[in-house]
């Protein structure tokens, strides 16, 4: 996970369509609190607002087809899922815990609660939203979201991931419980995600080999500098991974 900046303007879809509807939903929630508390009436989903291409474009853009949460790069040709970072419908503290009715409901539309996520990471994360303190959870609009203190991190609102999160190899080690509760949530260990940064790792490990190889050509080792540099640039897929990897000295020609 890395640090991402998105502007303040959000795509028009959600200033007017977006903005209508979150508008209603308040209004009907008022209307009939009890009834959205308990879950027997819901709101309608609008995918074509949230997910709109206006939001799906620019998201893409501002995470460099990257998913937010697990760097993996595969939005341009596989599914991938506009995520709530407060989920809309409903939400759970954590596995076992109970349901609660509704979910963020005001924030479905909300520029800052959208990011673009893989299939896999969403359907981990699904709508869990784990908070330091269960019973400062904000229920509904009328109430500001200041009293919550998310674990979950959010990659665009976190100035310095790094303190929470580090790889050890292929793996992500938490360093503090915020980063634990990210990497169960978010499934950040899964093996076929391992496995995917290991292949990038080896990839870096044969570059790092022929960077350092004095008896190669100095356009050869000077290309595979170059390479390696261009690993830990935002749109690199796992460059949170190959930094700290660099950051070791494993790889003695590293930038
Ligand atoms: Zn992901």
């Amino acid at each position: 996970m890395i640090h991402l900046d998105k502007p303040n303007d959000a795509p028009p879809v959600l200033l007017r369509r977006g903005a209508t509807v979150t508008l209603k939903n308040c209004e009907a929630y008022v209307r009939n609190r009890a009834a959205y508390d308990s879950g027997k009436l819901k709101f309608d989903v609008h995918t074509n607002i949230y997910g709109s291409s206006q939001v799906r474009k620019a998201l893409k853009k501002f995470q460099h087809n990257k998913c937010c949460y697990c760097e993996s790069r595969h939005l341009a040709t596989s599914a991938s899922r506009i995520d709530h970072f407060r989920p809309h419908g409903a939400v759970r503290q954590g596995k076992g815990s109970r349901r609660l009715y509704p979910g963020y409901y005001w924030l479905a539309y909300d520029w800052d609660n959208l990011v673009i996520s893989c299939e896999k990471c969403n359907r981990m994360k699904s709508d869990y939203f784990p908070l330091e303190k269960p019973s400062k959870r904000v229920r509904n609009h009328l109430d500001s979201l200041d009293r919550e203190s998310p674990l979950l991190l959010n990659p665009y609102t976190e100035a310095d991931l790094s303190k929470h999160l580090a790889f050890e190899g292929s793996a992500c080690e938490p360093r503090t419980e915020r980063g634990r509760v990210s990497v169960t949530v978010l499934g950040l260990n899964r093996l076929e995600l391992q496995e995917e940064r290991q292949c990038r790792l080896n990839e870096l490990a044969t570059l790092c080999v022929i960077a350092r190889e004095s008896s190669l050509s100095c356009a050869l080792r000077g290309q595979a500098k170059h390479q390696i540099a261009s690993f830990v640039q935002p749109n690199a897929r796992y460059s949170a991974m190959v930094r700290d990897y660099l950051a070791s000295g494993k790889c003695s020609s590293g930038p």
